[in-house]
């Protein structure tokens, strides 16, 4: 397979074409974009005859901040009508063998009319896979991904479990809390599940542990650390929800969040202020180089055009800060599924 198709959120494809741009030339693979605005997909086409297994393989699927999945794929295969499963089946003979095969579209409106499609194929595709023999029990870790872009057009395309979401489509979905103060608590949900490994949970979020919140109005972030038991500083002027200050285990601070010093070292901040991404950084790089905090989750919000130079610009920024401090730390940045335009990064000092 020569090309490399990666799924994004719709109105991000510049975002992650550029991302891609950067990562694949740091391991020595070059090509292009081809980027339709609003697509939510962006295709990478490599210069190289070399298979682009040997790029995905190298990359971090962790590192990769706004490709939500990405899979390796061939030209795009012509569905014909009434033989769809049949010109897929085709294509796949020229795939390795796979131990499953998603049918999948972009997060777009006009995707979501294909649900019915979907439906539809995704039975008799499976069992066309398996007559055939393409899909093997021991070709573990390869996965077979039929991205439907219409009804007459789709890239068939394998995904490697060493760089991969194992979630369909690549979105983590969550059911919003009842009690949750506000819909944004989703995002630090995810969070937590996509930076805290499962076994890291149990010593890294812990009851009696405490947090600062900055911008932490109306609560949805706070509410996270709550149904935890973890107590919260939550620092911001606006009002915070009822049912959560009754709980007693947070302390409302009616302070700005850039002047706001922590009593003592807290086990976590968090930071959803909306302000200019550079200033979040210093912010951030402040605390852990100070070592009010040695875990911080923090927004960068990002109206501007060249996103990923932005988020690269506050990296910088953070790393020589904490450089200098003579802080080692490792960090995650992903555009997360309920991030909008923004994106969110985890840093944890040692
Ligand atoms: N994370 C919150 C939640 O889950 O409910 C939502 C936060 S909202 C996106 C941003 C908040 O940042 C607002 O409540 C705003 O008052 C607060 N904010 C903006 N600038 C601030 C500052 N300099 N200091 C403290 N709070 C600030």
């Amino acid at each position: 397979m020569k090309n490399i198709l990666a799924y994004c959120r719709p109105g991000f494809e510049k975002d992650c074409a550029a991302e891609l741009a950067q990562v694949s030339s740091e391991k020595g693979f070059y090509g292009y974009a081809k980027v339709v605005p609003d697509a939510g997909y962006v295709i990478f086409c490599f210069d190289q005859t070399e298979e682009i297994e040997g790029l995905i393989k190298q990359l971090d699927f962790n590192r990769l901040i706004f490709a939500r999945q990405i899979i390796a794929i061939n030209d795009l295969v012509d569905l014909e009508p009434g033989a769809r499963v049949e010109s897929l089946l085709e294509a796949a003979r020229q795939l390795p063998l796979a131990e499953e095969v998603w049918v999948e579209t972009a997060d777009t409106n006009d995707a979501k009319a294909l649900s019915g499609l979907i439906k539809k194929l995704d039975k008799p595709l499976r069992l066309g896979w398996k007559k055939s023999g393409v899909l093997r029990n021991k070709a573990v870790g390869v996965r077979h991904h039929v991205f439907l872009l219409d009804g007459e057009n789709a890239y068939l395309g394998v995904s490697y479990a060493a760089c991969r979401s194992e979630f369909p489509m690549g979105i983590r979905r969550l059911r919003f809390p009842a009690a949750g103060p506000s819909r944004s608590t989703l995002k630090l949900e995810e969070a937590f599940l996509q930076f805290i490994p499962e076994q890291k949970r149990a010593t890294d979020l812990v009851e009696g542990m405490w947090a600062v919140d900055l911008g932490a109005a109306p609560g949805g972030w706070a509410y996270q650390f709550v149904k935890r038991n973890i107590h919260v500083i939550a620092v911001d002027n606006g009002p915070m929800q009822k049912a959560l200050m009754s709980t007693g285990l947070v302390e409302h601070e009616k302070a700005d969040g850039f002047k706001f010093e922590p009593p003592y070292t807290v086990d976590w901040l968090v930071c959803d202020m909306v302000e200019r991404p550079i200033m979040v950084a210093e912010l951030m790089a402040k605390w852990l180089a100070n070592r009010w905090t040695h875990r911080a989750i923090f927004n960068l919000k990002l109206p501007m055009k060249k996103r990923y130079q932005e988020v690269m610009l506050c990296l910088e920024l953070i790393e020589n800060h904490l450089k200098k401090a003579g802080v080692a730390y490792h960090y995650q940045a992903k555009h997360l599924y309920h991030d909008r335009e923004e994106i969110t990064i985890c840093i944890i000092a040692q």
